[in-house]
């Protein structure tokens, strides 16, 4: 089996900046960017424009952003895997990473995997009925379809997410319905006042979707009050869910500390996990800030911590 000192798992600003780190470091790391789990680059491959990463003041796409991070990465002489992680053997020294088709064994390890965004199941939404033909959970990526165009649209969620999604989609959508389950928002105060301000976005209290409807497209959600238990029908043209992440983590359970959400668990004011030799940055150990900045910035915490680790080893 291939020996490597540093083996990083995940490609958005978390991984690759952490592969910048360690390859300028001369760790000789090893990135597997994924295949099956998503497209390479993570979350922002498929937003827009980012217009909050500093240095570049006139916005950028976010494609193009994390292609510069994974070129960056790579000219530095990151071995890039375009595989999935499958498991990871922990238990001992080095480690064993299992990828879809190679298998490694890794002095130390930075996990950078992520968070992917939750779904509800309701009738409807599953795989194969109207999953992507009108319910995403990606207004950034999917609400300039023109199933979506002046129809009416229903975001579902009550948090900055949800918001941020209903005051995009008032682009698109002749009137955008936020459906939170209870009656005040989770969201920020300034978020939250853009949405109770914007003409185009009406928010239906103490609400949720039972039922999704329609066609080949979606026509109908059949909505639930949870104070008097009716149901009523709308005309819908597209139900987005915003309700949260949930971390990439499934593949390391039972091997590393986590909260009772699955977010890695790291050593305050680092990168450390619960195990020696591991540790974590961005979105999976992050369920607060998640922006690509604060990913970058643990980034390369993780490999300076991870350096440092090795360089211990290496001198006991
Ligand atoms: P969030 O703050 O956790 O909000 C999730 C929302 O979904 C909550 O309102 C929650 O309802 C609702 N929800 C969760 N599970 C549900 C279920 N099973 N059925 C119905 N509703 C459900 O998640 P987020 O909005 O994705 O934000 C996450 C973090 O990113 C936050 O720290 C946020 O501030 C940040 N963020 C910031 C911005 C920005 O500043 N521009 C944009 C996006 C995200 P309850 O309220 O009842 O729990």
């Amino acid at each position: 089996m291939e020996k490597k000192k540093l083996a990083i798992i995940g490609s958005g600003p978390a991984g690759y900046t952490a592969a910048i780190y360690a390859a300028r470091a001369n760790l000789s790391p090893i990135l597997y960017e994924g295949f099956m789990t998503g497209p390479s680059g993570g979350q922002l491959m498929t937003t827009t424009e980012v217009e909050n990463y500093p240095g570049f003041p006139e916005g950028i796409l976010g494609p193009e952003l994390m292609m510069n991070f994974r070129s960056q990465s790579a000219r530095f002489g990151t071995q890039i895997l375009t595989e999935d992680v499958e498991s990871v053997d922990l238990s001992k020294r080095p480690f064993v990473v299992r990828g879809t088709s190679t298998h490694i064994e890794a002095e130390a390890i930075i996990i950078a995997t992520g968070a992917t965004a939750k779904r509800l199941d309701i009738e409807g939404a599953r795989d194969g009925e109207f999953w992507q033909k009108g319910v995403t959970a990606c207004a950034v990526c999917d609400g300039a379809a023109p199933i979506f165009k002046n129809r009416p649209l229903f975001v579902i969620g009550g948090g900055d997410s949800a918001v941020e999604e209903a005051i995009f989609l008032t682009k698109y959508g002749s009137r955008v319905y936020i459906v939170h389950r209870r009656d005040a928002l989770r969201a920020s105060k300034i978020m939250a006042q853009r949405a109770l301000k914007h003409p185009k976005i009406e928010i239906l209290w103490n609400s949720g979707i039972e039922k999704i409807s329609g066609d080949q497209v979606v026509r109908k959600v059949h909505l639930k009050n949870f104070n008097d238990g009716k149901i009523e029908e709308r005309e819908a043209g597209g139900v987005f869910f915003a309700i949260g992440h949930q971390p990439n983590t499934e593949f390391l359970k039972g091997q590393l500390e986590m909260n009772p959400t699955g977010y890695l668990i790291v050593k305050n004011g680092s990168t450390r996990t619960s195990c020696e030799g591991v540790f974590a940055c961005g979105d999976v150990q992050d369920p607060t800030y998640r922006q690509a900045v604060t990913a970058a910035g643990t980034g390369c915490m993780a490999a300076l911590d991870a350096e440092r680790w090795l360089s211990e080893m290496e001198s006991e």
